[in-house]
């Protein structure tokens, strides 16, 4: 319809051209008229181009059809392709300048080259105008944000800017190397690296490494996110990887940042979601492009994905991403070095020591950090404070991990049911032996909880053992175990508890070998819970299911009895709580009747309960 509507446009706009050759003055006659005037003798000059003559009077005549006393000596007119007359004979007795050109030369070459081009070109502007729009239209696909490299100059991401993973910086200033000098590599005959995978949790630093290897190379940076090419029409996935790489090959070196790469690149056969022909299209069009660098390209693709398991081994063959570096999340070493990279602009009072708060967040990535470095100075600039005080960090670091308070009125008997509830899973983080630290207790509503109780390890963790799976699972239940003790009765707030203690109870008995009835083997992987790639036979699962029951249901006993032989320190925890609301550690262990010895400190991530 609207592309109709330009084409009549384009007709009438060149037919205007064409027909603007018309000059002020010339009278336009009927041929008879004309041939009256050769006969009379009047015709001075003629040109004629084709069939159309123009042409000069020697006395001026009244305008055929006009008003009285218009007259006119300059005309035009045409001759009829059928006239058969003897105006040439008698203009030539007469003596009549005549001069004539061929109607096909009328214009220059130029001239109607230019003019024949013009509907031409703009049809073309307008099927692609067309075809622009309507592809942004459909998908949203983030045409602007992988079609356009990164403008290097603005927005130079460097390592200086990455901190906390020297080992992956290390590894990484390869293609850096490589993509400066490439000579250096090639004379050698050295295979070049074509692709790096980044494997890692969210929020670790994979797309800023990206960045910063096409930052300290300074070449540009093309980036995409594998889901959008799926999520796009049918057919569109391909060509759009086959134009990002064509855009990288045009101004290489140049690296290519393909996240999320496991929305493409999962093996074959699991039952992704999504239509697996277009998955299938886009991950055979990456292979293809990969495949067909000679290696004298400089294109690199980066991708990144923290389901480096499901991938495709196609993937990971030999010429494509056959470079893996896993980034982790830092230690405390190295969150204390990304907190100084995001508090380089920031004024720092002198309580504040980076070391130390790197030391209560273990487990957060660095954008975690980032994050907290920010709602810190967010909350110091609300207060009207000249810098950021440690103070600043503990408030946030307590709002990020407990979530914001709500403003919500609870009823009493919710109130003391909420109190119960937190107690319950507090004393139970204080009686497990070896069960981490209780570090914050709060019946003040937050996001969808009615209360949290916030225990965290003393340092980073990086396994566990089966007694202390367990201490979680029986200080998961001492919500749901108080709630029945004290009321007789429990309630909807132990949903999240169950689902966190039930994934943690089918882990063990599953994945790390802790049921002796099923055995130590991976009866399920993370992977097949999910997509069922290999599924568990039903007898399996069957067996599974009466583990976790069998399990969870000695946590409960257990439970129960801790909190029944400790009812006086249950309920000094909970009428604590309903007075204060909120209690720190050593408060909490102050009101449950044991000595404070607990250190004070700011408050850890890790388990948080509702
Ligand atoms: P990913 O791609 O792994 O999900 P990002 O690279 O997007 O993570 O990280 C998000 C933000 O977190 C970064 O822009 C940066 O501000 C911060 N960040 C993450 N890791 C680091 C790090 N190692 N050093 C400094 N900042 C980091
Ligand atoms: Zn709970």
């Amino acid at each position: 319809m609207r592309f109709g509507v330009a084409m009549l446009v384009i007709y009438v706009l060149s037919s205007l051209l064409l027909q603007s050759r018309s000059t002020a003055n010339v009278t336009s006659i009927p041929y008879t008229s004309f041939t009256q005037q050769v006969d009379a003798n009047n015709v001075a000059t003629i040109h004629a181009t084709g069939g159309s003559i123009d042409g000069t009077l020697r006395k001026p005549q009244p305008v055929p059809g006009g008003t009285k006393g218009q007259t006119y000596t300059t005309f035009s007119t045409f001759r009829p392709i059928f006239a058969q007359d003897t105006v040439y004979a008698t203009m030539v007795k007469n003596g009549v300048q005549i001069s004539a050109k061929s109607a096909i030369t009328q214009q220059s070459w130029l001239q109607s080259l230019l003019l024949s081009l013009i509907p031409i070109a703009l049809i073309a502007g307008i099927w692609i105008w067309i075809s622009r729009r309507g592809t942004s239209m459909l998908s949203g696909f983030g045409n602007r944000k992988s079609s356009t490299p990164v403008d290097v100059s603005t927005i130079r991401v460097t390592f200086a800017d990455v901190a906390g993973i020297a080992e992956v910086t290390a590894e990484l200033s390869d293609v850096v190397d490589f993509l400066k000098h490439p000579e250096k590599y090639r004379r050698l005959g050295a295979t070049v690296p074509r692709g790096v995978l980044l494997a890692g949790l969210p929020g670790t630093g994979k797309t800023l490494l990206a960045r910063a290897v096409a930052g300290e190379a300074g070449v540009p940076f093309f980036s995409a996110s594998a889901s959008e090419f799926i999520e796009m029409i049918v057919g569109v996935g391909a060509s759009r990887v086959r134009k990002l790489f064509d855009e990288a090959r045009k101004v290489a070196p140049a690296i290519i940042f393909l996240d999320e790469i496991d929305a493409i690149g999962r093996a074959r056969g699991g039952n992704a979601l999504g239509g697996n022909d277009e998955r299938e299209q886009t991950l055979n069009q990456i292979l293809t492009e990969m495949d067909g660098f000679t290696g004298r390209e400089g294109v690199i693709v980066i991708a990144a994905t923290n389901r480096a398991d499901v991938l495709d081994p196609a993937l990971l063959r030999p010429g494509r991403f056959d470079r893996v570096v896993q980034v982790s999340a830092p230690d405390a070493v190295g969150r204390a070095e990304i907190l100084r990279v995001h508090t380089r602009d920031v004024p720092l009072a002198n309580s504040v020591d980076l070391t130390e708060v790197a030391k209560s967040t273990p487990g957060m990535t660095g954008a975690d950090l980032a994050n907290l470095a920010n709602e810190a100075a967010l909350l110091a600039a609300k207060l009207g404070e000249e810098t950021v005080t440690a103070a600043d960090f503990a408030n946030a670091l307590e709002k990020i991990q407990l979530g914001a308070a709500r403003s919500v009125v609870m009823a009493e008997d919710e109130r003391r049911r909420t109190a119960f509830h937190e107690a319950g899973h507090a004393l139970l983080g204080m009686l497990v032996p070896g069960a981490d630290p209780v570090r914050k207790v709060s019946i003040i509503p937050r996001g969808h909880a009615l209360g949290v109780t916030l225990s965290t390890p003393d340092g980073d963790r990086y396994g566990y053992d089966e007694s202390y799976l367990r201490g979680r699972i029986i200080g998961a239940l001492g919500g749901i175990a108080s709630e029945e003790l004290v009321f007789g009765v429990t309630s909807t707030g132990a949903e999240s508890d169950l689902d966190q203690l039930t994934h943690l109870a089918r882990s063990m008995v599953g994945r790390w070998g802790m049921s002796p009835v099923i055995g130590r083997w991976s009866a399920l992987t993370e992977e097949n819970l999910v997509t069922a790639t290999y599924p568990p036979a039903p007898a399996t699962l069957d067996a599974v299911d009466a583990e976790v029951q069998r399990i969870v249901g000695e946590c409960y006993e257990q439970a129960q009895q801790l909190l029944r032989a400790n009812r006086d320190r249950l309920d000094g925890l909970a009428s604590a709580l309903l007075e204060r609301e909120t209690l720190d550690a050593r408060d909490a262990r102050a009101a449950a009747g044991f000595p404070s010895d607990q250190p004070p400190s700011l408050v850890k991530p890790a388990a948080v309960r509702p």
